[in-house]
């Protein structure tokens, strides 16, 4: 299995550099004989910050189903020093589920009427839980900002050491911000790790205008399984996975940017009752191609692009060679597969107008950003690019139900990073 890939954003630096948004960075063919698909979420939140259950029983439930690794990434902390937790109310039934599955691991104390529970490090978490080359714990943080009273939160991955929110005046200064703290660390510490922008529909509070600029910034939430998110957009607000065509477009056909890549991830946080509302676990994750099960091998694999977004749609293959883009279905029997391939010409129409609504900015955008190019069905399906294209990126939609879903009703959907054509 022979892959080559162009352009794939590896440096911010590299591609800005490149005039008129053109594309000339060499074709870079990989070895890829080791290379397998790992299985991840990674947005997890526990009680080391507003999870329903303990960080066992949420590591418990990804070992179970599945997953070869998982970002714990809590709320301004990271899991770290000494923690204890009076669980009651809503934490209750975590607290019961707790005992059920790690009774004689508990270290816990009384205090007054309360029970309290010393919470698992990230270390010691490791020692219970990971096995070498088939589950593995990468070590998060969600750095949860705010800026203009909108909620600006980002993913910390594989972060050395915990980030304080960075503020800002504006949504996009406090998102650029948190940015350059990441970016700042990997550069102080010389470990790979990187930030990822979550759900800009959660509050309301960012546009595309607010992502497009963003320097450093080489990954998004196109889908958050959390059910406060509007990964649909509204009335006035374009789908995220639209909003991702916005963005690839003004960053490549106006800003001289690199591509940004879509993760999906669960941002779980209720354990409890599964499935039972909430932001549960299962919605959507990444799979990466990498090496190997490390923290450096999946870092240097994301951002080549080598990962897609999924709801449970699973590929077999995405390969990118001689300007086609070919996807490969793995095919669960008796469910049907549509491919879009969507993409963004060149000579687009750049023209925004906007008109003020009750309480925010209305952008509109043109029909040529994120057009359907094709529309094919099967389970190995191409596309060839003819270099009119800034991108093409493939969104593979099945007619299975989601059995968890974010929304009523939603199906299994997978995509593809965007692909640009290579001269
Ligand atoms: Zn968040
Ligand atoms: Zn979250």
């Amino acid at each position: 299995m022979s892959r080559t890939y162009g352009s794939k954003g590896m440096g911010t630096g590299v591609a800005a550099g490149l005039a008129c948004g053109l594309v000339l960075l060499a074709v870079v063919p990989n070895a890829v004989a080791a290379e397998r698909w790992f299985k991840g979420n990674t947005h997890t939140h526990t009680w080391w910050s507003d999870g329903d259950c303990p960080p066992e029983v949420a590591v418990k439930w990804y070992k179970d189903h599945g997953y070869q690794f998982l970002v714990i990434s809590d709320h301004n902390v990271m899991l770290q020093g000494e923690k204890w937790v009076a669980p009651k109310d809503r934490w209750a039934k975590g607290a019961e589920i707790y005992e059920q599955q790690f009774g004689d691991t508990l270290v816990k104390r009384q205090k007054g009427d309360q029970v309290e529970y010393r919470l698992k490090t990230l270390d010691e978490l490791r020692a219970m839980f990971e096995q070498p080359g088939s589950f593995l714990l990468v070590p998060g943080e969600e750095i949860s900002d705010s800026a203009a009273k909108k909620p600006v939160h980002l993913n910390g991955i594989n972060l050395a050491e915990l980030i304080p929110p960075q503020r800002g005046e504006t949504v996009a200064e406090c998102t650029q911000r948190n940015i350059d703290a990441v970016l700042a660390q990997r550069k102080a510490t010389g470990r790979p790790m990187f930030p990822t922008v979550n759900h800009p529909y959660f509050g309301w509070a960012m546009t595309a205008e607010d992502i497009a600029p963003l320097r450093g910034a080489q990954f998004f939430e196109v889908h958050n399984g959390h059910p406060s998110v509007h990964n649909y957009g509204d009335a006035t607000r374009v789908p995220v996975d639209r909003m991702w065509d916005v963005v690839l477009s003004r960053r490549l056909g106006q800003l001289n940017l690199p591509v940004m890549y879509g993760v999906a991830s669960d941002d779980a946080h209720n354990y409890a009752k599964i499935p039972g509302g909430g932001a549960n676990p299962g919605r959507g994750w990444i799979m990466v191609r990498a090496e190997k099960l490390t923290p450096e091998s999946l870092v240097e694999a994301m951002e080549k692009g080598d990962f897609y977004p999924t709801t449970g749609v699973i590929l077999k293959d995405i390969r990118f060679e001689n300007n086609t883009l070919t996807v490969e279905i793995d095919a669960k029997p008796g469910v049907s597969y549509k491919t879009q391939f969507i993409g963004t010409p060149r000579n687009y129409d750049r023209t925004v107008t906007t008109r003020p609504a009750a309480d925010h900015v209305v952008y509109e955008y043109s029909d040529t950003i994120g057009q359907v190019l094709a529309e094919k069905e099967g389970t190995k399906v191409s596309y060839t690019l003819n270099g009119s294209e800034l991108y093409v990126r493939a969104k593979i939609i099945s007619d299975a139900k989601h059995p968890n879903p974010f929304a009523e009703g939603d199906v299994e959907v997978a995509w593809t990073q965007p692909f640009q054509p290579v001269k």
